[in-house]
């Protein structure tokens, strides 16, 4: 995830973008930069770190101009570097490109470019567009841009200027936001509306598919099919912090409402028709071992699960702050896997040295490209893009979707699901993004009831196999950042001691999904039940028989009993969300925790 920016009119360009990137450094900021047309051809200015890096850059050595592109960037191919940084350039410098997205197939097209003589500087995938333009470019560069977008696979919101044309900018759209500002006689765009709030409050929003070309006479907009449309703008009505919030109260709101393009991050370029293809080769191993703290245990915790069903490899998940104190016995034959949003969680990073020690090969699941863990082992990213609220929830379902992609890789590999299986967890897969989608629309009904056990005190969260770590997350969410007591259970462990808790004063929320496990699970709500205890029940829209033990239902659409974890977290992430916010807790900053835990 990162930024793009673009400005066209009389004002200073660099000074536009600036702003502009400023208020899109929460989207990324391992580095940034800018182009600017000034008369003479390209003028770029392009550094490590964040925008004030890039604005003592510019103070040193100005560039002018009043047509220009920026980028913050984070990075997805290619560590963060000054020459990794955005713009990038074709051969001769005469044109220049921002990106936020991924494109899939780069590799293939930059060797064809390599072999056609084009000169690469950077490592990243982007750097094949503007060649690609400039193999087309024949005076027009939306006709060169449309071009080249019919051989690119992947997601973009992007943004191109060229020498020749010093009052354009042309930009496009698939799978990464894109909106445009309307000033007086000025164009903005953005991969968000706050970056141009400061300027103007008329907005144009791009769809996927379409190409918008801004000059001095306006904004063109072309469809898919490159015909021309019109839309109307709308006026923006929120302040700037709302704005930046998208519009919505806070940032965990925010981030649980990207979860379907996070998804669909995670999933690019690795979900492919004919199986899943991840960018590093996996060692031989006859055992996994998972490894993670917080929410990143809970997520280790449903992979042991995956391994297991999907691959049929022996797993074993420890949590990273007991990893180095077991005696392990760990060899080269087992993989151990560990996940950290942040990539620095000391306890987990601790983790790794021991594996490593051991002569057990580490793979790393992370957020943050250039992390410490990411440099000590091979790694996976899980493209979750920033998150600022505190308690995890985007980076939970990315590392949810990275790990069983990873243990349906490693079925793939050894051959242990039928065809017929396989084939169905592929389409599943291609799914996933459309069915968090859908859950997530269900927020009214969260918020109903939400609102029903806003007051309560004590909450018991309860499920079986993959629904277990479900539990345990949906109520370290509530605890985190409502501050009321929540623990979670394995369902059938009850009877054997929580059970002397429940009265009318617990609330009880179930996970009892389609899967063998949901008799059983059925059978402990009915526990509950007979022991006055109030229930939340999530389940599927399907399951006719819900109603027969509560009203209160968090309905999820049907998936592979497998799957149905990722979208049995989404209304537990609301649920803790509406009751924190609810009793007016600090949602985004909960006391006594920070983001990335760097002590041990
Ligand atoms: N894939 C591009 C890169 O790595 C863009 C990254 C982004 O969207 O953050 O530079």
């Amino acid at each position: 995830m990162c930024g793009i920016v673009g400005y066209l009119g009389e004002k200073e360009a660099s000074s536009v973008l600036l702003e502009g990137l400023k208020r899109l450094e929460y989207r990324g900021y391992d580095s940034a930069g800018m182009a600017v047309l000034n008369g003479k051809g390209v003028a770029k200015a392009k550094c490590m770190g964040k925008i004030a890096a890039l604005k003592d850059v510019i103070s040193s050595q100005p560039i002018h101009g009043h047509t220009g592109i920026g980028h913050t960037r984070w990075a997805t191919h290619g560590k963060p570097c000054d020459e990794n940084a955005h713009p990038h350039t074709d051969c001769k410098n005469r044109l220049a490109l921002v990106h936020n997205g991924i494109i899939e197939n780069y590799l293939e097209i930059k060797e064809k470019l390599l072999a056609a003589g084009h000169d690469f500087r950077t490592e990243t995938d982007t750097e094949i567009i503007p060649h690609l333009i400039e193999v087309y470019y024949q005076g027009n560069l939306e006709d060169a841009l449309i071009n080249a977008l019919e051989e690119i696979r992947g997601s973009y919101a992007l943004a191109v200027i060229a020498e020749d044309e010093p009052q354009k900018i042309v930009a496009a759209r698939m799978g990464s936001p894109l909106v445009i500002g309307i000033g007086k006689g000025e164009y903005y765009l953005a991969s968000d509306i706050p970056a141009f709030l400061p300027f103007t409050q008329e907005a144009l929003l791009v769809e996927d598919g379409e190409v918008v070309i801004l000059t001095p006479e306006g904004v063109k907009l072309l469809d898919s099919q490159r015909k021309k449309i019109e839309r109307a703008s709308f006026r923006v009505l929120w302040d700037t912090t709302m704005a930046e919030k998208g519009g919505y109260k806070h940032f965990m709101l925010k981030e649980i409402h990207e979860q379907p393009d996070v998804v669909s991050e995670t999933l690019a370029g690795r979900l492919k028709q004919t199986g899943i293809s991840l960018e590093i080769d996996l060692p031989k191993f006859k055992r996994v071992f998972l490894t993670g703290a917080g929410t990143a245990y809970h997520a280790a915790m449903i992979g042991k699960y995956w391994f297991e069903n999907l691959a049929k490899i022996p797993a074993e998940v420890e949590l990273s702050s007991e990893f180095r104190y077991r005696n392990l016995l760990l060899s080269k034959e087992t993989l151990v896997v560990a996940i950290s949003q942040s990539g620095e969680t000391a306890d987990t990073l601790a983790a790794v040295r021991e594996a490593k020690k051991q002569g057990a090969p580490v793979l790393a699941l992370t957020n943050v490209m250039g992390s410490s863990i990411s440099r000590e082992a091979s790694c996976l990213y899980t493209r979750a893009g920033i998150e600022i609220g505190v308690a995890a929830t985007k980076t939970y379902v990315s590392q949810l979707t990275l790990l069983f992609l990873l243990a349906l890789k490693s079925a793939q590999d050894r051959g242990t699901l039928s065809h017929l299986e396989f084939q169905t967890f592929l389409k599943e897969l291609y799914r996933l993004p459309e069915l968090v989608s859908l859950t997530l629309k269900k927020e009214q009904e969260v918020k109903h009831i939400a609102k029903l056990f806003s007051g309560r005190k004590d909450f018991l969260y309860l499920g079986r196999h993959v629904y277990y770590p479900i539990a345990l997350e949906g109520a370290l969410k509530l605890k985190e950042i409502s501050y009321i007591h929540a623990e979670g259970y394995a369902a059938g462990e009850m009877k054997h001691g929580p059970i002397a808790l429940v009265d009318e004063t617990v609330s009880v929320v179930a996970l009892a999904l389609q899967s063998p496990v949901y008799e059983k699970t059925i059978s402990n709500v009915e526990e509950v039940l007979a022991r006055d205890a109030s229930l939340i029940l999530v389940t599927e829209e399907t399951n006719k028989q819900a109603s027969k033990y509560t009203n209160n239902l968090f309905l999820i659409p049907e998936t592979h009993w497998l799957l149905s974890p990722i979208l049995a977290v989404l209304p537990l992430q609301l649920l803790a969300y509406l009751i924190a916010d609810k009793k007016g807790c600090d949602v985004d900053q909960p006391r006594n925790l920070a983001k990335s835990v760097t002590v041990e």
